[in-house]
């Protein structure tokens, strides 16, 4: 995407409302700032990057859990919020703050040993971020860093079904829910699992856990399918970018042989 092109994308995350309602989803906020609190021994003197830094958080976290260094990066308006937010918690030592796309800028090191970041949106893959990351994880980790967060799925029986799309994660659809009527309606969870070296955080998104602020995204089928309880229904998700909008999602659910694309905008 060119810079013109996505100025309404940033221009989304230039107000404070958009954050504050991450910051107050505790579930995400606190699996966040817990992984890196108990994990001391991963980020001490570390140089952390963290990619589309919002208010900071997360920068914050990495340098009060010890690291070295820490450069945050974004291209919204609301780094300048963030930079007083550095300042009014002391951090200004150790937290550089950059405004401009990280396809853009050019960091004040030539590599990182860790890369945070909160890249991802509805359905997981919506606003299509990860592309940042992955692009800043080619040029800026260094060969040994270990700081990359990835998405495993819990599930072995959905393992099987699924194959990973992506090389940094895979994705886990968990459920069918069996409404009355034998209507089906389907709903796509993801089964978030931060992970890094000894210790484990981890968090949900799905419907029967606390929400988050991802919610679920349903997708009602056109017309219902006959199901009998506990029967297994096969069929394939997939996940496309839309080429007249890159942040947005073609999902195409073919089910039983009815193909039906949605389109997440
Ligand atoms: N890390 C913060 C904010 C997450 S929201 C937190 O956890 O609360 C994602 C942020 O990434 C937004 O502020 C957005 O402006 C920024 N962002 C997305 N793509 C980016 C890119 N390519 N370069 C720089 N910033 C980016």
């Amino acid at each position: 995407l060119r810079e013109d092109e996505d100025e309404a994308y940033f221009s989304s995350y230039g107000h404070y409302g958009i954050h504050e309602e991450m910051l107050k989803d505790k579930v995400r906020t606190e699996s966040y700032r817990d992984f890196m609190y108990r994990n001391p021994d991963v980020f001490r003197d570390k140089v952390v990057l963290d990619v589309g830094c919002g208010t900071g958080i997360l920068s914050m976290f990495a340098a009060r859990a010890g690291a070295k260094q820490v450069i945050g990066v974004d291209q919204s308006d609301i780094v300048y919020q963030a930079m007083d937010i550095i300042r009014s918690n002391q951090l200004e030592d150790k937290i550089t703050l950059i405004k401009g796309r990280i396809e853009d800028i050019k960091l004040p090191v030539a590599k990182v040993d860790i890369i945070i970041s909160e890249w991802m949106g509805y359905f997981l893959l919506f606003e299509s971020m990860l592309d940042s990351v992955v692009y800043a994880r080619d040029l800026y980790l260094s060969d040994g860093g270990s700081g990359r967060w990835q998405i495993l799925q819990e599930d072995s029986y959905l393992r099987e079904r699924l194959c990973p799309r992506i090389p940094l994660l895979k994705m886990s659809v968990i459920g069918f829910s069996l409404e009355k009527f034998n209507f089906l309606c389907l709903i796509i969870a993801l089964k978030v699992l931060l992970f890094l070296c000894l210790c484990q955080v981890m968090f949900s998104t799905g419907p029967q856990v606390t929400k988050t602020h991802w919610k679920q995204t349903v997708f009602l089928l056109e017309k219902p399918i006959s199901v009998q309880a506990g029967e297994e229904l096969q069929g394939k998700i997939l996940v496309r970018k839309n080429k007249k909008d890159p942040r947005a999602l073609l999902v195409t659910i073919d089910l039983r042989d009815r193909k039906q694309t949605y389109s997440l905008q």
